[in-house]
């Protein structure tokens, strides 16, 4: 028996955590949001197989931090497990941009408030800087990434299908528009090979933001709902299809327009989500569509101390400390709107 090398240790474990464009989309613009950017231009060539570049105008990088940026396991987010109790930004396992030096080439370019010049920096396979120049763009940070997959040659070839390559584009489309929802705030812009696929100003509230990605016709017909509690301490805000609403404008034949957010972090629920198309299609008993996936927003607000958002390498999973209790308070809501409890039983769930 033999012990791996440790460029090869590197590379498997980093490419569990990288796995595709829409995971590298992804992990940038959650740095870019714990960053405090307002704006973020994601900008792809060749659905990001050739480059992905996130831009941010957040508080960048300090120069004495930049030689670990992109080292695994080096954070500025958190000092040991116990900060996760109280976690509140999206990243904390320094894990990111290190794996990602190990699956594709990186620059990163960083300016704060007090350099006067940005910096551009070339990392190497192992997140080191191997060379850095002067750079004009203003504060903030971009972040480049050049020929994923470069040498994992069978996924970059499963990529690079017609079919896989618009798929994933929408993926990150999805994403994107599920970050909007739950950042009014934010102004957002996808570029695929120099053209705007997607974009979305600052507004100042979550209806506005559901305008701008779910479209008039779907808004018309949501209704916002609110629930508080203590112990356990749940907050939920939605925003729920109307009792009745018209179904083809309210429905999706899959689950991409179903934004769930625990702590605003998109996340997938399996029992949340069964509960919610249940409800909303008891409503339409004869109708053959009824399975659909209703259009809707549902932001969960629990004490950080009671989520485990460290199971799986995207943090789309998450584990409920309370999650009967939520799940509870999200069907009381539910027979609140709707007025009944309903007895359907719905086909498995589509990933
Ligand atoms: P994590 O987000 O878990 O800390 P990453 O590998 O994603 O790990 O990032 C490493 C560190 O690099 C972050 O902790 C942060 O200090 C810095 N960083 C990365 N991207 C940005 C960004 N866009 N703006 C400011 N700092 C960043
Ligand atoms: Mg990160």
């Amino acid at each position: 028996m033999k012990q791996l090398p440790v460029d090869t240790v590197r590379l498997l474990s980093s490419s569990q955590v990288i796995t595709s464009v829409l995971n590298v989309v992804k992990e940038l613009m959650e740095n870019s949001l714990d960053a405090g950017a307002s704006n973020i231009d994601v900008k792809l060539e060749n659905y990001g197989l050739d480059r992905i570049e996130v831009r941010d105008n957040g508080h960048g990088i300090k120069a004495v931090d930049t030689p670990v940026m992109a080292v695994r396991h080096f954070t500025s987010k958190i000092c040991s497990h116990e900060d996760l109790e109280h976690l509140e930004t999206y990243g904390f396992r320094g894990e990111a941009l290190g794996s990602i030096c190990a699956v594709a080439e990186v620059a990163v370019t960083t300016k704060t408030e007090e350099d006067d010049v940005s910096t551009q920096y070339m990392l190497d396979f192992k997140g080191n800087i191997v060379s850095q120049k002067p750079s004009h763009l203003g504060q903030g940070t971009t972040v480049s990434v050049m020929k994923l997959f470069r040498n994992l040659p069978v996924r970059r070839q499963c990529f690079s299908s017609t079919k896989k390559c618009k798929e994933e584009l929408k993926k990150v489309q999805d994403l994107l528009m599920a970050y909007a929802i739950v950042k009014p705030e934010l102004r957002l812009v996808l570029v695929h090979n120099k053209v705007v696929v997607w974009q979305k100003a600052k507004v100042a509230d979550s209806r506005s933001a559901l305008l701008a990605t779910l479209g008039s016709s779907a808004v018309a017909n949501l209704l916002p709902c609110h629930h508080h509690q203590e112990q356990p301490e749940i907050v939920l805000e939605g925003f729920f299809p109307k009792p009745g609403a018209d179904y083809s404008t309210t429905s999706s034949s899959s689950p991409d327009k179903t934004f769930l957010f625990v702590n605003n972090r998109p996340v997938q629920l399996k029992e949340i989500m069964k509960l919610l198309r249940q409800h909303y299609s008891a409503q339409y008993p004869d109708d053959p569509a009824r399975n659909r996936y209703p259009m809707l927003m549902l932001k969960i607000t629990v004490p950080p101390s009671s989520v485990d958002v460290n199971l799986t390498p995207d943090k789309t999973q998450v584990l409920l400390h309370n999650k009967e209790a939520v799940l509870t308070a999200v069907e009381a809501l539910l027979v609140s709107l709707y007025g009944f409890r309903p007895n359907t039983d719905l086909p498995a769930e589509k990933q």
